[in-house]
């Protein structure tokens, strides 16, 4: 068999995007070296930069180039900058909308997990907090972030309106359904849905998708909650977690609550996958515009980005670990960010942050 090399396109993005995936560059690099990985790296614009150099959020030139990689390490898109484009459709936000729904990224991973050296830096007791390890499965490409009709109308008494539509079909829930439950297979066997089936039609259908799937994972134990509920459980007692699956607008809510659970944002990857495992991989904080530029972002979410990306696209089991492991040695060390920083722990930049982790990387056996 060929043994043929795996294309990563890297699109840093705006705000601290640049600053973060220049890090995680870094450690793939070395990771590269270290386990004689057969990755080629390319780069392109996306979100405002590419609006500023190509006139689109998403050139076709960085569509092609998506459309024709394994993996694509993504930074973050968006900012104050471009907030006032009047053309919704040139917002940067829909590069990253446009790579998730032309490439049918339709599976998003969101693991929330404690670092036991970061007990401290939630805002939940310890207690609550440690030894968290939760995957949410948000599916990406449906609901009502698509849904259209969608816009604002004028209506004849001359007042405004905005309309969004919130829809899901059968194939998928059915799709979106079998992915969290092989995620659960492989880690508790517990797979949580949720859904505000008491109101909305759409959930009615979603969780009788839900139930029609759960038959073919006897071995998995489903239950089902109302979004409301699920984000006061989420910071009530969220161990009770282990795979949660949900639609694209309550995943993207109650992800964020998920990473606060952790101490920050700053600290969780994601991975957005197709069919066949070629997925788009980036943290799940924003381009952070307040603190853009200023060398203080915590670059780790991407760096583990990177290890998900590695584990999931591109089956280098062992480089992925290394990387996790890599920054556990550096929190270990007390090595913290400012979003991370607790007394007593010292207190580094974006790159002495990203440097540590090569470093480790570097000294692991
Ligand atoms: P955000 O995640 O960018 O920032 C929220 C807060 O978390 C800010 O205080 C920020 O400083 C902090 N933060 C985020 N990442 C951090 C990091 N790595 N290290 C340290 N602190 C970090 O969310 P927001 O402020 O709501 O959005 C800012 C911009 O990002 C907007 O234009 C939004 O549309 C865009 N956005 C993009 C994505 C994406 O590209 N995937 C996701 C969410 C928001």
């Amino acid at each position: 068999m060929f043994n043929v090399t795996k294309k990563i396109l890297v699109l840093p993005g705006d705000g601290i995007g640049p600053e973060i995936v220049s890090e995680a560059v870094k450690v793939l690099e070395v990771a590269k070296q270290k386990f004689k990985l057969d990755v080629a790296l390319d780069n392109a614009l996306v979100g405002g930069a590419a609006f500023d150099e190509f006139g689109s959020p998403l050139p076709e030139v960085t569509m092609e180039k998506a459309r024709a990689c394994d993996a694509i390490l993504l930074g973050a898109v968006g900012g104050p900058k471009w907030d006032a484009l009047e053309d919704r459709e040139m917002r940067p936000e829909k590069g990253l909308l446009g790579l998730r729904s032309g490439l049918e990224l339709f599976a998003n991973f969101r693991p929330a997990i404690l670092y036991p050296q970061l007990a401290d830096a939630s805002t939940l007791k310890p207690e609550v907090v440690s030894g968290l390890d939760i995957l949410i499965v948000r599916e990406l490409t449906g609901g009502i972030y698509f849904g259209k009709p969608r816009g604002i109308r004028t209506l004849e008494n001359g007042e405004r309106e905005g309309y969004n539509t919130y829809v899901y079909n059968e194939t998928e829930i059915r799709r979106i359904a079998k992915v969290a439950f092989e995620s659960a297979q492989k880690r508790g066997k517990k797979l949580c849905s949720i859904d505000k089936a008491n109101v909305l039609e759409v959930t009615v259908l979603w969780r009788e998708i839900m139930e029609e799937v759960s038959k073919d994972y006897p071995d998995v134990e489903l239950s089902h909650m109302y979004v409301d509920n699920a984000a006061m459980q989420l910071v009530r007692a969220p161990k009770q977690f282990d795979v949660v699956v949900t639609g694209n607008m309550f995943g993207d809510i109650l992800s964020d609550t998920a990473a606060m659970l952790t101490g920050s944002i700053g600290m969780l990857p994601s991975a957005s996958l197709d069919t066949n495992n070629k997925g788009m991989y980036e943290p799940c904080h924003g381009s952070a515009p307040d603190i853009a530029g200023q060398g203080i972002a915590n670059p780790l979410a991407t760096i583990l980005s990177v290890a998900m990306m590695l584990r999931y696209s591109l089956n280098e089991v062992v480089a992925a670990d290394a990387i996790e492991k890599a920054v556990s040695d550096v929190l270990d060390k007390g090595l913290r960010t400012g979003d991370i920083f607790s007394d007593g722990m010292t207190k580094v930049s974006t790159s002495q942050m990203g440097e540590a982790v090569v470093a480790a990387l570097q000294e692991a056996s």
